[in-house]
């Protein structure tokens, strides 16, 4: 089986500059400044390969998958498999069977709650997350658990971010029946040992499911060395389209479990007395599925692979380095989240001015920020806040944009201090 392109573990300056040429969205001019777009754990841009692959299928080869015997829909079959092979080897699936495509997280999320966890819970039983979830990994679960009567436990992380392992294993118990864990938090940057998770859990009989919205574009994602039993991830997020994501599952997992939704294409046969279902991973994927969108994902998935992920990793890593040092040096400001592992996320406060007003502000620069909760509620709890002002890295950001950040917050300081 062709094993990953994982790339040159270096890049250049002028890799960085190419890269850029690669995205339009970064030649937008915002309040007559070039756009300085720092929002990227909240979206992606594409590159041009991808914009034009969608525009390429709705051109020539328009059609339903899967249904039809003519040209259009063959081609458009075939795309759309191919991109599931794209998919497969980007992660290191053992097969397509177990690529389940979906809307993106939050669906894989929900689906993995209603159909593993639904029919396995009672009220004896119990499931573990982290206090650094995505509203996206805890609400499904607080859903399930009201339905059956299961309790969710929560997993603490220390005050730097990063999670207590230790202490999660204390909560896994002889009813625990899943750990659903964030590979990478969106509000804090924090990576978490998700191997150290996986064996310990593993060792009780205890699947996982890793929540890879983040990390799928920052970190090399392998889900046979992992050993993850289910993985979720969204295409926005590694600069595919909106409304494409993937639920990775082990084939013994998908295999057991019943469909999410019931309709077209996810059956074999159908009878008013009786359905069969389809093979995999067909029986998870009921109705015309986002067609454009998959396959505006197997060439996203490609252009990172052209890239190579370690540059990209590495390349985040220097601009998280470069961000922390001068965050460090501005008065009144804190970074919230200090993980010793830790991807391109720089999420702070400034004392005495509100995120919000922060982020406004700087938006007249053309600079784009997060401000807020990040759908993150619980962590900025823990935190003892409600929001954070959020700069998130991604492979086409430079040294330069950091430095506009900077004296972007510098202004907003001195707006405020008059
Ligand atoms: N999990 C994490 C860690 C995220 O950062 C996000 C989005 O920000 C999600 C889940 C939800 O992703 P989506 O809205 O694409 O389903």
């Amino acid at each position: 089986m062709e094993t990953k392109w994982l790339g040159k573990p270096e890049y250049a300056n002028s890799d960085v500059a190419r890269w850029r040429e690669d995205f339009p969205a970064l030649r937008e001019i915002v309040h007559g400044k070039p756009l300085v777009y720092l929002d990227n754990a909240a979206t992606t841009h594409k590159p041009l390969s991808v914009i034009e692959a969608e525009a390429a299928f709705y051109r020539r080869a328009n059609s339903n998958v899967h249904r039809g015997v003519h040209t259009l829909s063959l081609r458009a079959t075939d795309q759309y498999e191919e991109a599931r092979e794209k998919v497969r080897r980007f992660i290191n699936a053992a097969s397509t069977r177990e690529i389940v495509f979906v809307r993106g997280t939050t669906e894989a999320i929900n689906l993995v709650a209603q159909c593993f966890g639904r029919p396995r819970l009672t009220e004896l039983d119990n499931i573990i997350v982290s206090a650094m979830e995505h509203h996206s990994n805890i609400v499904p679960w607080q859903m399930v658990c009201g339905q059956t009567g299961a309790e969710l436990r929560v997993a603490p992380v220390n005050d730097a971010g990063e999670l207590d392992v230790e202490m999660l294993g204390r909560l896994i118990g002889p009813r625990t029946r899943l750990i659903a864990i964030t590979h990478l938090s969106n509000a804090l940057g924090s990576i978490t040992p998700v191997e150290r998770v996986i064996k310990m859990a593993h060792a009780h009989q205890v699947p996982v499911l890793l929540d890879g919205a983040q990390a799928i574009a920052h970190l090399d994602v392998d889900v046979k060395a992992l050993g993850c039993d289910f993985y979720a991830f969204s295409g926005h997020k590694i600069y595919a389209p909106t409304g494409i994501g993937v639920l990775y599952g082990k084939e013994t997992w998908l295999d057991a479990i019943p469909p999410y939704q019931g309709g077209g294409d996810m059956i074999s046969s159908v009878t008013f007395g009786e359905t069969r279902y389809n093979d995999l991973p067909y029986k998870f994927e009921a109705g015309t599925p986002n067609i454009a969108g998959a396959i505006g994902l197997g060439h996203a998935l490609d252009y990172v692979a052209s890239v190579g992920i370690r540059a990209i990793a590495a390349h985040e890593r220097d601009l998280l380095e470069y961000a922390t040092g001068l965050a460090n040096g501005i008065r009144g400001l804190k970074i919230i989240g200090t993980a010793r592992e830790k991807a391109g996320i720089l999420s702070f406060t400034l004392e005495g001015l509100h995120p919000h007003d922060i982020g406004t502000i700087l938006d007249h620069d053309g600079i784009a920020i997060r401000a807020g909760h990040h759908c993150a509620m619980p962590i900025m709890q823990r935190f003892g806040l409600a929001s954070t002002a959020r700069a998130s890295f991604s492979l086409y950001n430079t040294r330069a944009e950091i430095d506009a950040l900077m004296a972007g917050i510098a202004r907003v300081q001195e707006m405020f201090q008059r």
